[in-house]
């Protein structure tokens, strides 16, 4: 059984007193996340690098887990403005977001880059939320497939020991993300199908089986649950209806 995962991606937004209240109003709408593994969907926000120490602490004995949004690629050293899986991991984050298109396309990140940091993670003990999806002029050439086959495959070759426990893939389109524009759910299915059958040519069906896959673009309350119903996709990566503490509380009871 695939467990379901609901994660928040906050980008650049919010300040803590907000995020904190965000915390509160989760904890009080949905009791099942006040205990640790009382939860039956994963709950992982992933807030701005400044806010982790803070809601690690709000969150501690809760089912909520939070991941960085992004990393560098080595431990520690002379890299002004970085910040490390070491660190996140030792301020008590659990996961981080590899390769998310805001990375690749406004900060320039190649599958090279995004290798390197996805190898970070999984040595460094972390869940990397790797993120793959095909821009709009990509889909238009009908190269999304192999777009996404070349985003799978230089961090998966590349790391090792890499397992259901550290690997989820969020299926983000580009062209959906943050547009109001989201995939339609059998295309998304079309897309789990195709990452799954590349997982099992390269590294065996049971690993291909195990790992959970998410959909993420212009999610919001009353369409989630669209593309959950096949069993291809184990739930969502959500950024814009992520930052209202009700709208996402609508979207966890979508996922029960
Ligand atoms: C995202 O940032 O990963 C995302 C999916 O954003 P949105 O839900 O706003 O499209």
């Amino acid at each position: 059984m695939f467990r379901k995962i609901l994660a928040a991606n906050w980008k650049m937004n919010k300040s803590l007193a907000e995020a904190e209240q965000f915390i509160d109003r989760l904890l009080s709408e949905l009791p099942e996340l006040k205990k640790p593994e009382s939860n039956t969907v994963e709950t992982v926000i992933f807030p701005t690098f400044v806010h982790l120490v803070p809601l690690v602490l709000k969150g501690k004995e809760t089912a909520i887990s939070f991941g960085a949004q992004d990393c560098y690629t080595v431990a520690e050293g002379a890299f002004t403005g970085e910040v490390s899986v070491t660190q996140i991991k030792d301020v008590g984050a659990k996961a981080v977001l590899i390769g998310h298109s805001e990375r690749r396309h406004k900060f320039g990140e190649d599958n090279a880059l995004v290798a390197e940091k996805f190898k970070a993670v999984i040595k460094g003990g972390l869940t990397a939320f790797l993120c793959v999806g095909e821009s709009l002029e990509e889909r238009k050439e009908g190269l999304s497939y192999s777009v996404v086959e070349d985003q799978l495959a230089l961090p998966l070759f590349n790391a090792e020991q890499v397992n259901s426990s550290n690997l989820v893939i969020a299926y983000e389109p580009v062209w959906a993300i943050g547009t109001g524009d989201n995939a339609e759910p059998h295309d998304v299915d079309k897309m789990a199908d195709f990452i799954r059958d590349w997982l099992a040519n390269h590294f065996g069906e049971t690993f291909s089986s195990e790992i959970p896959i998410l959909y993420g673009g212009s999610v919001r309350p009353g369409i989630l649950a669209d593309y959950l119903r096949s069993g291809k996709v184990q739930g969502a990566l959500v950024g814009g209806a992520s930052l209202d503490a009700m709208a996402f509380v609508k979207l966890y009871k979508e996922m029960l």
